[in-house]
């Protein structure tokens, strides 16, 4: 077998999977950003407003959490096998989802001549205070598997992609930076204190991870 091909075997098919490596186009250079926020409710939402709907996968992922829940309680050897099985087809599902997204928000990135600019989570895990009903969520592999296409597909087209600070990106008034834990007033809206702007959450925190400092250009990981 050549190098970069990987045989799979699913539901008796053999599969030969390719894997090619390209040499990355240049960077543009720009000083434009597209900020993006990645979240719970909405997957992706952008600096310009735009969001990525999250509800027909949040909903197909719960589903498949409870009944994942009742398969592991019955135990036996059947219910194992649907538990591989109903995984499989998850993922999947997921796995298009966040396809589509990435695509579409790298496009976008393409077509205004703008970098990306994500949130840095290295070490996010110590630092969080998610509620303990959204951990599950947040620190899925669906979640980092959308930032890792984002930050492929934009190194394919020559995107530039910026990691910020996560730090204060969703309690920061995006029109008169003041910030305060009470201007987030709950998982969708956004209401200064100060100045009483109000904006959706994710679209205030999009604004902000925009405009922040650079803490380090995202590395590439293409082979070239
Ligand atoms: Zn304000």
């Amino acid at each position: 077998m050549f190098p970069g091909a990987d045989l799979v075997w699913r539901r008796g098919i053999y599969y030969l999977h390719v894997t090619q490596s390209k040499e990355a186009p240049p960077l543009t250079e720009t000083e434009d950003t597209l900020g993006v926020d990645l979240g719970v409710a909405q997957l992706a939402t952008d600096s310009t407003g735009e969001s990525f709907s999250g509800a027909e996968v949040k909903a197909v992922r719960n589903r498949y959490h409870q009944r994942r829940q009742i398969l592991q309680k019955v135990g036996t050897r059947s219910a194992k096998r649907r538990l591989k099985h109903m995984s499989g087809r998850e993922k999947r599902f997921q796995k298009n989802t966040n396809h589509v997204i990435s695509k579409a928000l790298v496009q976008k990135a393409i077509v205004s001549r703008k970098a990306l600019a994500l949130e840095d989570l290295t070490g996010i895990r110590e630092r969080t205070t998610v509620q303990r009903k959204n951990r599950y969520e947040r620190h899925s592999w669906a979640f980092y598997q959308l930032r890792g296409f984002i930050s492929y597909k934009a190194a394919w087209a020559g995107v530039q992609v910026k990691l910020i600070d996560p730090r204060n990106t969703s309690r920061t008034c995006s029109e008169c930076g003041h910030c305060e834990k009470a201007n987030r007033q709950s998982q969708a809206s956004f209401l200064c204190k100060q100045c009483g702007f109000c904006l959706n959450a994710d679209y205030n925190a999009a604004i902000n991870i925009s405009r922040a400092v650079v803490k380090q250009p995202m590395v590439s990981r293409l082979r070239s």
